[in-house]
């Protein structure tokens, strides 16, 4: 499932590709992603000019002209791939987006996915993307915002980082090396974090997802000209490394079961009983 670096890199790539072209033509083969009937999509869409593309959290905003967003979203795991004349289309795929000048790009989805054509107007009131927190590559996530927003929470930490109406684009995979770097136990409840390990918290998501832009994501995610990333098993320091020794300490890494997702910890720089400080 793509998180933020996936999303960060295809939103790059398909700003220098696609910024300036009039889209000619749509194709969707799942009426259900979008979020008018097709017929009536089609006609709004048609003769728009893609203005930018950039991301926010798990979301893609292709801002148009005549105050129109396309917002994308590509659920558990898609492709979303660019194409050109030269080359054939993939026989798969549930929605396909053309321009004037026959480029474009193809989505295949693997379980759900959106893309919600929607007036500037109506923006604020597109509910999954309106109530999505900053997300951490943006200059408005701050220290100080990133500890407000930890204020009165009374879930554990790993759920209020999943959460993406706290902080938007972290999921289930870069979550575990975030924990890791700042020592915290993923059910160690917000309320009895200190100040030093929110900041040290703040700062391990900076530094992971942004480890992981600067190699073009995941190896098993693709990006919009079909790439693998090179972020592989090896730059994960517990993530998906059971059994394998703490690159801090050498305890072996577990897995463990923490609601209905699965953290992988050290046992010993994570503990779940800490020491209070002071
Ligand atoms: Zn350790």
């Amino acid at each position: 499932m793509p998180e933020l670096p996936e999303i960060t890199v295809i939103a790059q790539q398909m700003n220098e590709e696609i910024a300036g072209k009039r889209i000619a033509e749509i194709e969707a083969r799942q009426p259900k992603n979008l979020n008018m009937p097709v017929s009536k999509f089609a006609k709004t869409i048609k003769g728009k000019t893609v203005k930018s593309v950039e991301s926010h959290g798990k979301w893609l905003f292709l801002k148009l002209d005549r105050d129109y967003s396309l917002l994308i979203n590509l659920g558990m795991g898609a492709e979303l791939i660019h194409f050109n004349p030269a080359q054939k289309l993939p026989e798969k795929y549930h929605f396909k987006l053309a321009f004037s000048d026959k480029t474009g790009f193809v989505a295949h989805f693997w379980w759900f996915g959106y893309i919600h054509l929607v007036t500037e107007k109506d923006l604020p009131k597109h509910k999954m993307t309106a109530q999505l927190g900053k997300s951490p590559k943006d200059k408005a996530f701050t220290l100080k915002c990133f500890k407000e927003s930890l204020a009165s929470k009374k879930t554990g930490v790993k759920s209020f980082l999943l959460d993406q109406k706290n902080v938007a684009g972290i999921g289930n995979v870069y979550v575990q090396d975030i924990l890791f770097k700042a020592k915290l136990h993923p059910n160690r409840k917000i309320s009895t974090l200190t100040e030093t390990e929110k900041s040290a918290l703040f700062k391990a998501i900076k530094e992971v997802l942004n480890h992981s832009i600067r190699l073009k994501g995941l190896a098993y995610e693709i990006d919009f000209y079909g790439q693998r990333g090179k972020f592989t098993g090896e730059h994960f320091l517990v993530g998906y490394k059971t059994g394998k020794p703490c690159p801090e300490c050498n305890t072996p890494i577990e897995k463990i079961k923490t609601g209905s997702t699965s953290s992988y910890i050290c046992p010993k720089c994570q503990p779940l009983e800490w020491k209070m400080q002071g």
